[in-house]
């Protein structure tokens, strides 16, 4: 991860309905370096926050409605404040401004504030993105890995805040680290009763004959925005795609598939366990040629 290069804090609305179109007072650029939160955190201490990446491709914010969106949504599920979406949005510009050439990474973060304070904390920060074209190119090994959980958890027990991105990534990362040991370069998430999720930091598409398919986002999963677009481009270009339950065993038969993030866009799987999968190197380039064109 590099280092941030900005970093702009956010005085959250008081209402989401809040009437402004000028949001400049409530921002206060700080040194990204310098210690800015109270060790009173709880984005720290429990992790109780939530967030978005958003890419950055030479100064331009992609899909930035379809983030704040997603940001709202895990908002609802955490009981958090509904961010001002016009807030948001002209923090994410004024991050966006600052990012260079190339591939950057935009995150806005809403914790939901030091114990017993009056407010959420918020802020946003811009960063240069880490260097995704070796597993853009060249493909990636993935490992399916038992999430711990059966497919009903999420509407079960809606505390597990399954299908929020909330700033609770230990878990992700653990599986990450445990794809390592096992060889592989990431992992695809499976549930105990034999249903494909996602992987711990991007979503899945696998390529079934001349559909494309991912799994159906029921709140166990956090849909993405950039396997949304894909899919619009997809569709665009004549192709049928569908949201649907994938059973563990049919990842042994797709005839292609990819990870899919706002910063790695379209990795290729070249295997799934021990099944081979062909990379289609052209349609990939393809695909992440679009990735990299402004989207909005
Ligand atoms: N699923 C999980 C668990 C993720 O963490 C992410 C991104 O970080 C995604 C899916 C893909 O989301 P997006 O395409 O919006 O980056």
């Amino acid at each position: 991860m590099v280092a941030a290069r900005f970093a702009l804090l956010i005085t959250p609305a008081e209402s989401a309905d809040e009437e402004r179109a000028d949001f400049s007072d409530s921002f206060r650029s700080i040194d990204p370096n310098a210690p800015a939160l109270s060790v009173g955190e709880l984005s720290t201490q429990r992790g109780d926050g939530i967030f978005e990446s958003i890419g950055v491709v030479d100064g331009h914010a992609q899909e930035v409605e379809a983030h704040l969106q997603r940001l709202a949504h895990s908002a609802a599920l955490c009981d958090l404040p509904t961010p001002h979406r016009e807030q948001w949005r002209q923090a994410t510009a004024i991050a966006a401004a600052e990012c260079g050439p190339g591939e950057w990474v935009i995150k806005l973060i809403l914790s939901r504030g030091v114990e017993k304070g009056p407010a959420p904390t918020a802020w946003t920060t811009a960063a240069p993105a880490a260097d995704f074209e070796k597993p853009r190119t060249q493909g990636i090994r993935v490992v399916t890995l038992d999430r711990g959980y059966d497919s009903g958890a999420a509407e079960r027990s809606p505390w597990l805040l399954l299908g929020a991105k909330t700033l609770s990534y230990a878990v992700n990362m653990a599986a990450l680290r445990e794809a390592h040991r096992r060889g592989a370069d990431d992992a695809i998430f499976t549930t105990t009763d034999g249903v494909v999720l996602e992987a711990p930091t991007a979503s899945l598409i696998l390529r079934l004959g001349d559909r494309f398919v991912t799994p159906a986002p029921r709140g166990g999963i956090l849909q993405g925005t950039t396997q949304i677009s894909v899919f619009a481009h997809l569709e665009a270009e004549g192709f049928e795609t569908a949201y649907q339950t994938v059973p563990t065993a049919d990842l042994a038969r797709a005839d292609a598939a990819w990870l899919v993030s706002s910063l790695r866009l379209a990795a290729p799987i070249s295997a799934i366990d021990e099944t081979v999968l062909s990379v289609d190197t052209a349609f990939t380039a393809g695909l992440n040629a679009y990735l990299l064109a402004p989207r909005d």
